[in-house]
């Protein structure tokens, strides 16, 4: 492998870059069929995220329900959460505009908070707390955004904080532990709200650091508290799986196993289609136009719902069941302006792979993403034998060189998992090398065209010919 992508931290555009493996490895890759050194292949390249949090947090949602005096103090909270983040916003991006240097929060917070609560205009921002929050988000948000900017951050490009509006579907304020507190008879107390009853689906694990209450687009409102949680590290487990994130399965793994979308999932995505088709046909400004958003609202809610459950049972699984899990990196934005837009937004991959992150995280596994421009589908990954681009519609192929009968989506998923391994093997070398530990025994991929998937033993104990 010749070629080495590096991503340009502002453009995110990614360049082919001629930095040479370490020699050690150039010889482990020589000995692997398809991955030879010598070989020029520049369109295989990595990108690769490991993940390493130290303290995991999990965010814990509950259904609430608020009485009309409370529901009215909560819009009020939500606008003057709103007033001040655009008040300060429009502050900040006028001294951009001037050239003058970005204001402080605490500047901000006195001219926009403390005084404009004496003036008449803003004088009903007293009536609520937590506004310095909507502060502190800001400075988060402008955070993100030049982090993003610096290549700091990885993940997708962040864009820089937003006005918000007051037909903004989803309103929410957030709440830091002077603003709430949790009530011996299990409501939660808001300050200048009152007692929220709340209907628990479990124990809060740890006290929360901060809530935000929500009102969604059908008008149901929801707390998520924040929780910082203790990592729980699962027992290691010898099996990895490498998974390829298709439109046929939702999800294929290395080891042949299909994940479908569950029926009643489909069954709520077809209304919800059926009732988006007929919110189309009514008129504009109508009755029975104002009707039938409610009720694509409702089924909206219902599909997010059941999908976000079916992300999770089915991230919680993989994760319990393999010590490293890979992904390909499908840069799903990407792929929403093409006309497979519709089905990969509806499949909603990148809030899967999110949770496969996070959980990767908390239960102690090795998680990557290899980078999309990884031909897993042209490669046999039996041989290694390059076989060129097939159109999607071919689900079935046999390679040119050893003869083996691909399904096109098991491959792939196996090739994942060849290419995630290797480059977190490849990772750590560097690691272990940089930190001036003895190279001699470095880890090695496995083969390719070994029965099963790699074993975490054969990697890490063996020896390169030749050194
Ligand atoms: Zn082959």
């Amino acid at each position: 492998m010749s070629g080495h992508r590096a991503v340009d931290p502002v453009t995110e555009k990614s360049h082919v870059q001629a930095r040479p493996l370490p020699g050690f490895l150039q010889k482990a890759l020589a000995f692997m069929p398809g991955m030879n050194a010598s070989q020029d292949c520049p369109d295989v390249h990595v990108r690769y995220l490991v993940v390493e949090h130290p303290a995991p947090c999990t965010c814990i949602a509950e259904w609430v329900y608020p009485d009309a005096a409370q529901r009215r103090a909560l819009a009020s909270a939500f606008g003057c959460a709103r007033v001040v983040w655009n008040d300060c916003l429009r502050d900040r991006k006028e001294a951009h505009a001037a050239g003058l240097p970005y204001g402080t929060s605490a500047e901000l917070s006195r001219l926009r908070i403390t005084q404009a609560k004496r003036t008449e205009e803003r004088s009903w921002l007293a009536d609520v707390v937590a506004l310095q929050q909507s502060l502190r988000d800001m400075d988060t948000a402008y955070k993100n955004f030049f982090d993003s900017l610096r290549g700091k951050r990885p993940g997708r490009k962040v864009g820089p904080p937003r006005y918000k509006s007051k037909k903004d579907t989803r309103q929410s304020i957030r709440l830091n532990t002077n603003a709430f507190s949790l009530q011996e008879d299990g409501t939660v107390y808001v300050a200048k709200v009152g007692s929220l009853k709340v209907t628990w689906s479990r124990r809060l694990p740890a006290a929360p650091t901060s809530l935000t209450v929500t009102k969604d687009s059908c008008g149901r409102y929801f707390l998520s508290f924040v929780v910082d949680t203790e990592p729980d590290i699962l027992p290691e487990l010898e099996d990895e799986a490498g998974i390829d994130l298709g439109l046929s399965a939702f999800a294929v793994l290395s080891d042949g196993s299909k994940i479908a979308s569950p029926r009643f999932l489909r069954r709520a995505e077809k209304k919800l289609k059926h009732l988006q088709r007929e919110l189309s046909r009514k008129a504009k400004g109508s009755k029975n136009r104002a009707k039938a958003r409610i009720k694509v609202a409702r089924q909206h809610a219902k599909v997010g719902d059941r999908r976000r459950d079916f992300h999770h049972k089915a991230s919680t699984q993989i994760i319990r069941d393999n010590q490293a899990v890979y992904v390909e990196d499908l840069a799903v934005s990407g792929l929403g302006r093409t006309r497979l837009a519709k089905s990969v937004h509806d499949a909603g991959w990148s809030a899967f792979v999110g949770m496969l992150e996070y959980k990767a995280v908390k239960h102690g596994r090795t998680f990557a993403k290899v980078d999309r421009a990884f031909p897993s589908s042209q490669v046999c990954s039996a041989c290694g034998f390059r076989d060129g681009p097939k159109p999607l519609h071919v689900r079935e192929w046999r390679c040119g060189a050893c003869g083996t009968v691909h399904d096109r989506d098991r491959n792939a998923a196996r090739n994942v998992l060849f290419e995630g391994h290797r480059i977190v093997a490849a990772k750590r070398a560097e690691t272990l090398n940089a930190c001036g530990a003895p190279v001699r025994r470095a880890p090695v991929p496995a083969q390719r065209g070994e029965a099963g998937s790699p074993r975490k033993g054969q990697t890490t104990q063996a020896g390169i010919p030749g050194l």
